[in-house]
């Protein structure tokens, strides 16, 4: 058992109460116990902490510091990361209901991810720009500045992980930022905060906010000395922040929701596919935004590929999730609960097959948890709306196909296109495949590998920008070109051409 936990606001450096003097509870999803109770942000909170974020932009230390001394500030977070391992886990279990197997995996990534993003830190990014000007007529350069101070806004699925993706690559370009962690789970992201403490970061370079979407978030989205929103959550928010940004055309990036197909072709390893599909859908109870929600099949194939799912998904052990033998836990909260129920209800109507789950569990020890029970569609119709729609849990949605080119078709028939997968001992008809998917991430005969490394986005309604690699990083970046007049006299001027007599 973990001693509740208590949380305040971090702003300008210092830990404190909300204005208000508002607080929350975060609950465990598993048996809804209290995890920490947290100070709530409202809009004065939002206010004081731009007000220092902008103030340590515009005249503190950090923008002025050498690449190396920012660099080394983020590697001494990654290491502090490493160093509470144990307790950051455990954390993240009993507030996001993540299996203790992936807490581990998530927390080890957070320090590999602030560790490359603390390289990048150190790099100057600036570059001449070769082909334009002559040696001792012009110079060209593309420099790269920071944009200023940043929002960043983050879901429950991925708490600590989806913080570090947001600070790292943001502080690495330079720039200042205010962390909005979700309602749901906001507890690693505040150990964070004393980490950042800890490691002795200039006042106001990170401020972080817990609280509410349509207060803190809000807010923070609408604040004048904003310059730039970090997003990732829902499409329908992700729609709403880029309307509200609109007014002072802010730079955003949006990281959005999806409904990744999978695609079996008619020679993959079967038994491969079969773990790999359900790896796709079942990791973290189906509550990530590249989910293989989609299993597209060849219809000939469909009877062998589904018994032998069908008898796995059966063996899928729902519990505690710090029980290492548990692999699933429950959903992240009541609500998500009711909602993946209430599609679970959408498929059956609309005629799908329900071929195995559908229920709650009911049994003594997961009765308090908010859990859903892994679930397949036979039988699904690209039109259904368990097809089209994001559902962020354990339910899969599958669906025959005839031909390679339906496959390309049906998979491109979304409103998204986040990730997609491919299945097929042969290497080139695979390419060929993912070659045709419109989507930011295709992965053939894997899932779910996503690096700090490599671009992460959305094509279509799963988003705008890209996270990670160098890619990343320049969404955090201006791009500007200054122009170097070397020669220094009135010889070669085009300005006479046009406007000004000689
Ligand atoms: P969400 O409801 O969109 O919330 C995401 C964040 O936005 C939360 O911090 C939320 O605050 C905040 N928010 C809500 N309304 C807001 C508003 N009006 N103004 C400003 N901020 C607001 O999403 P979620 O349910 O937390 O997460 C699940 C979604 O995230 C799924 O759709 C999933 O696909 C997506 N996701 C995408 C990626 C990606 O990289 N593409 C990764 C992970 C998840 P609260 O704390 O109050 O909820
Ligand atoms: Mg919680």
């Amino acid at each position: 058992m973990m001693a509740m936990r208590e949380y305040k606001l971090f702003i300008d450096g210092s830990l404190t109460d909300a204005s208000s003097g508002a607080t929350f509870e975060s609950v465990n999803p598993f048996d809804q116990s209290v995890v920490a109770r947290v100070a709530r942000a409202g809009s004065e909170d939002v206010h004081k902490a731009v007000a220092a974020a902008r103030e340590a932009f515009d005249r503190g230390p950090w923008p002025r510091m050498s690449p190396q001394e920012r660099s080394a500030l983020l590697k001494a977070v990654s290491d502090k990361i490493n160093e509470r391992s144990k307790d950051l886990a455990a954390l993240e279990v009993v507030d996001s209901g993540s299996t203790i197997r992936k807490a581990k995996e998530d927390v080890y990534l957070s320090a590999r991810s602030m560790n490359y993003f603390s390289k990048l830190a150190a790099i100057d990014h600036s570059a001449p720009i070769e082909g334009l000007g002559k040696p001792g007529f012009s110079r060209n350069v593309l420099v790269r500045e920071p944009i200023g101070v940043v929002a960043a806004i983050i879901p429950w699925n991925f708490p600590l992980k989806m913080a570090v993706w947001k600070l790292g690559p943001a502080l690495a370009a330079g720039n200042t930022v205010i962390l909005k962690p979700s309602e749901f789970t906001p507890c690693t992201a505040m150990e964070l905060a004393s980490i950042i403490q800890e490691v002795g970061f200039p006042k106001g370079v990170i401020n972080i906010l817990p609280g509410f979407g349509h207060e803190a978030g809000e807010e923070l989205v609408k604040h004048p000395g904003v310059d730039k929103i970090s997003f990732t959550g829902s499409t329908k928010v992700g729609k709403h922040i880029m309307a509200l940004a609109a007014g002072q055309l802010k730079k955003v990036t949006l990281e959005c929701g999806g409904k990744s197909a999978n695609i079996v072709l008619d020679d993959a390893d079967l038994e491969l596919a079969v773990d790999g599909a359900m790896y796709a859908i079942f990791y973290h109870q189906g509550q990530c935004c590249e989910a293989g929600s989609r299993l597209l099949l060849p219809r000939s194939l469909a009877p062998t590929f589904l018994e032998k799912l069908i008898a796995k998904t059966r063996r899928l052990r729902l519990g505690d999730p710090s029980d290492p033998s548990t692999d699933l836990g429950p959903l992240v909260s009541k609500s998500q609960q009711e909602r993946v129920v209430g599609y679970i209800e959408d498929g059956k109507r609309e005629g799908a097959r329900l071929a195995i789950g559908g229920g709650i569990p009911k049994d003594g020890l997961l009765a308090k948890g908010f859990f859903v029970e892994p679930t397949v569609f036979t039988g699904v119709s690209n039109t259904m709306k368990i097809a089209r729609e994001e559902i962020f849990g354990p339910v899969l949605s599958v669906i025959a196909y005839e031909s390679d080119d339906e496959a390309v078709a049906l998979a491109n028939d979304s409103p998204y296109g986040l990730g997609a997968g491919v299945w097929s001992k042969d290497q080139d008809r695979a390419r060929a495949v993912a070659d045709r998917l419109r989507a930011g991430t295709v992965w053939i005969n894997e899932w779910h590998l996503i690096s700090e490394k490599a671009p992460f986005g959305g094509y279509k309604e799963s988003g705008i920008g890209r996270e990670f690699g160098l890619e990343g990083l320049y969404e955090y970046m201006e791009a500007k070109h200054l122009h170097i007049d070397e020669l220094g006299s009135r010889e070669k001027k085009t300005w006479y051409d046009t406007v000004v007599p000689k």
